[in-house]
Formats: C-alpha cells, structure tokens, sequence
C-alpha cells in the first residue's frame, strides 16, 4: 500500500512560485512504515493516475478554487480501487460535496497534522470512517514539513508556517472562522529548523505563510490595560514576546535570506516591530488594504484599515522601514464607483507599493459575505449549467460569471474591464521599472521585472479574463517566464550552515503602562 499525496490544479506552469506547504507537512505526518509519499503538485504538472494501484491512499487538498480539479481525481482514485481522502478548507466546510462528487472515501475536516496517520492505518485496514475531525492542532504540535521530498529547482519560494489564526473577522476572509480567532504559533525553535534546513538545500528566499503575523497589535495591549484584565495582558505579551524571539533568530540566519509574510496595516503603528521584521530580513509583507475609502472599508468590515491619506502614510510607513508592501486591493464592493480605480490606483502609486494585486469581490464559502449572498439567494435562486449559483466552484469555468453579486451601479462586465485595465497599467513594463529604482543590483533588478511579470501572468490574467485564448497565452507566458525566474532565486546550497545560536530575552521593558 502506498501514500499519495496531490495538489489539484487546473493550469500547470513546469516551476512553481512558492512551495504547496501542505503537502510536505502531510508528508512528515506520513507514518515511515508506509514508505515515501508520492507527491504531484499539479501547478507543476498533471498528475498521472497509473501511478496509483488499488489499495492506495490518496490524499487530496482543496480550496474552493480547485475543488472541482479533485473532485475529478478523487473519482479516477476510486475507479482504480484506491482510496480517495480529501482534506483542506473547501473540504472541511463541505465534506458531504467530496462524498458525493468527489468519490471520497474519506473527509478530513480542520488540521491533518495528527489525524492523518490514524486515516491511512483504517484505510490500511479496510475500514475508512466519513469524516474525521482533525480539530485544531496547537502550535506546538504542527508538523515540521518533510523538505527532503522536495523536487530539485522547481520552486522559486519555500514556505514556512509560524502562526496559525487570526483576531480580525473581516466580512470577506474565511481564514478566522476555520483557523480560529486565537494566534497558535509555533515554537521558535521548530520555525528556524525548518529553515535552516531549507537554506542548506539552497533556499534563501522563505515565505512565512502565516494567516497574520502580527496577531498582537498595540492596541489589542492598550485594551487589556485599560480594563485590567491581566490575564488578558500577559497572553497578548506573551505573544508579542515570542514574535520578536522568532525575529531575533531570523536576523542570525545567513545574510542573504529573505522573508516575505503576510500582516495587517495596524503594524505602521508599531515602528517597533517593523524594525524588528527589517532585522530579521522580512523585506517584504502582503497587506490587505482592500480599499482606499472608508466606505469600501466599511463594506468589508475593516474599518480598522486606514483611507485616503493614512493609508497612503501608513503603507510608506512600512517602505521607510525597509518593508516592501504588496498591497491586496478589492473592486466591486457596493461603495466601489467608476472613479474607485482611478483612485486605488493613484494611492497605490503614491504608497510606492512594491506589487499589488486586484482581486473582484467572490464570495467566499465560510465567509460572512458568503452566508449572507445564500441567504438572499434562497429567496430568488439563479442556476447556471443547472447549478446554483451559490455553488459557484461546480460551475464549468468557461460559464462562471466573474462578479457574483449585482453591483448598484456598475454592470459586472464594467467592474470587469476597469479591475483588468488597473491591472494593465500596475504591470506595465514602463510601472514596473520604475518601480524597481530601489533595487541597487542589476541581477535582483531583473528579478523584480520578472517577478511582477510572473505574478500578473499567473494572477490576473488567469483569473479575470474572458476570453479562454487570453488565459491560455497566460499561462504558456507564465510558463515560460518561470523557468529562468526560478534559477534568479536560487542559492548555492549551503549543506553545513549550522543552527543559529539560542537566543537570550532582553531585561522586560514595562512597555504597556506607557500605553495604557
Ligand atoms: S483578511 Fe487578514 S486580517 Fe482579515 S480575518 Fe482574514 S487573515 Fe485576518
């Protein structure tokens, strides 16, 4: 009997960007007696199914954007007499789906870390439950992931998880209510192992693929002083305490190691900390900024985030600290009006971020938009192909519509057309140059070009244009770009770079009563 593990795509590349985390962490929580896991990640390539006999477990991870992809695996699985076993977000919010679409023998719902090696020995047995719940595992019990599976020269970025869950509750993010509001993180020494380990197979540059990576903000500790609650504080405290542990390890790593994480806005209120992640080498950080006005913000709950002038203030508060900013903007919201583009555009360009993507507000399972669009859909439900719409991910892609909701004053194709045409002016060649002034070398110049090329290929593109000829020149362009982009991020190996020394806490600094 053998393990497979799989990562559903329906657009290959030949080179990925950053590395399917999950895999390898399933990987390491793959009992050694079964031998190796197989692993295809079809961002890759398309995933062979002779490769599976009868008897075998396959693993299958979906999110909502390729539940269909596995969906169609999972059932080839089943015909050649292997077990099918799903398991990430999409799965865990709709485990009857995969039972039923899918031809899952098994649904793993929350954390695989523990529960996978109880799967694999019940299929081994012949008797595979429904569903399992994996529940959510505490930080210090994360599986390390299983970087020796990794293949050669394939991706460009490896990833690293440090915490898990995020405080926030933004209408459109689901990550909050699957993960949970309360910060799990990884003990600092589990975190710089696994990139030690990544920096001697040549790795230098590491995403932190944190839900948040600032779970604690000043004002959550201005809060807890305020009213008293100690408990409350020394938690928070506690926290914070471990995240500058972790980036006082991080700035001992060798000096060309780069981190990129992502984290919210209200880190510009914390010179502190950002100077903290420069120390580390975190150059670069996503940033939900999701609108540029109060009333989008408003729209998303995230009243949190700074607009208009702030924000522009608050996003270069990151770059004067030697933070890149990729800035996540969101189009089609009911405030969203034809001078929105414009406008997101301009702060954009004045915040001097260094990428930026900008995505059409979807509705997201799991999500408080999502409950909210069902609910008003039951009322007066739309089918397309014979599906409902709000089962959007069965939808043939070709019929998919690309705005879910009706806007108020926008048509869907319009929203359509202005997010792809900011897109068009964000990554034009002349932007993009410009935008690299801040490179000194040639070499990491050329890298950045690409990069943004890249991005926007496999990105936008993919993900907004209509017509099917665009997306396939798309892709073939990604593909082709990734190859040498891959070979701009590689580092010689360095098989006996050693693990930094254990770090020693600083005297505590009676920080919040200055807050409070
Ligand atoms: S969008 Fe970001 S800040 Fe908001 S809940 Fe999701 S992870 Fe948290």
């Amino acid at each position: 009997m053998k393990v497979h593990l799989i990562n559903p795509s329906g657009l290959s590349f030949g080179v990925g960007v950053i590395t399917p985390r999950w895999l390898f962490v399933l990987a390491a929580a793959t009992p050694a007696s079964y031998g190796d896991p197989i692993i295809t990640d079809e961002t890759l390539e398309k995933w062979d199914p002779s490769t599976v006999s009868a008897g075998d477990v396959v693993g299958i991870g979906i999110h909502t954007g390729n539940a269909q992809e596995g969906y169609a695996i999972g059932r080839k699985v089943r015909e050649r007499g292997a077990y099918a076993v799903f398991g990430g977000i999409h799965a865990t919010l709709y485990p009857e789906e995969a039972l039923k679409l899918g031809g899952a023998h098994s649904v793993v719902k929350g954390d695989g870390d523990l529960v996978w090696a109880t799967v694999i020995a019940d299929c081994g047995r012949n008797a595979p439950q429904e569903t399992y719940d994996g529940g959510k595992v505490e930080g210090g019990e994360f599986k390390p992931a299983r970087w020796s599976l990794l293949p050669k020269n394939k991706y460009m970025w490896a990833s690293v998880q440090t915490v898990r869950g995020c405080p926030k509750h933004c209408s459109f993010c689901s990550v909050w209510k699957t993960d949970g509001q309360r910060p799990r993180q990884r003990t600092v020494d589990a975190v710089i192992d696994e990139i030690v380990e990544l920096r001697r197979i040549g790795f230098r540059f590491i995403a932190l693929a944190d839900d948040n990576f600032y779970p604690v903000t000043l004002t959550d500790l201005r809060l807890a002083g305020q009213q008293n609650d100690t408990t409350r504080l020394n938690e928070l405290k506690a926290i914070r305490a471990e995240r500058f542990e972790l980036m006082a390890r991080l700035a001992q790593l060798p000096a060309d190691m780069i981190f990129f994480t992502q984290i919210t806005m209200e880190a510009a209120e914390d010179p502190e900390f950002l100077d903290a992640m420069r120390t580390a080498n975190i150059k670069g950080a996503l940033v939900g900024v999701e609108s540029v006005t109060p009333e989008g913000l408003k729209d998303v709950y995230k009243e949190f985030n700074a607009s208009g002038a702030d924000l522009v203030e608050q996003l270069r508060t990151f770059r004067r600290h030697g933070v890149y900013v990729l800035g996540s903007f969101i189009f089609g919201l009911p405030s969203d009006r034809p001078e929105t583009f414009d406008a997101t555009a301009t702060a954009a360009a004045q915040a001097e971020v260094a990428f930026a993507q900008f995505v059409m507000l979807t509705p997201y399972p799991g999500t408080v938009d999502f409950n909210r669009w069902e609910k008003e859909m039951a009322d007066s439900p739309i089918r397309i192909a014979g599906i409902p719409i709000t089962r959007r991910w069965l939808i043939p892609p070709s019929l998919r519509p690309k705005l879910y909701w009706a806007h108020p004053t926008m048509s869907a194709e319009e929203v359509r057309e202005r997010t792809q045409s900011v897109w068009d002016t964000f990554y034009s060649l002349k932007y993009i140059w410009a935008r690299s002034g801040f490179i000194k070398s040639m070499r990491a110049r050329l890298a950045f070009v690409l990069i943004s090329k890249i991005y926007r290929q496999m990105y936008a593109d993919t993900g907004i244009a209509t017509d099917s000829a665009r997306v396939s020149r798309s892709a073939q362009w990604a593909r082709w770009l990734a190859k040498p982009c891959q070979r701009l991020f590689a580092a010689p190996p360095m098989p006996h770079l050693k693990l930094p020394e254990a770090w020693t806490a600083p005297a505590p600094v009676e920080q919040v009563s200055s807050l409070s």
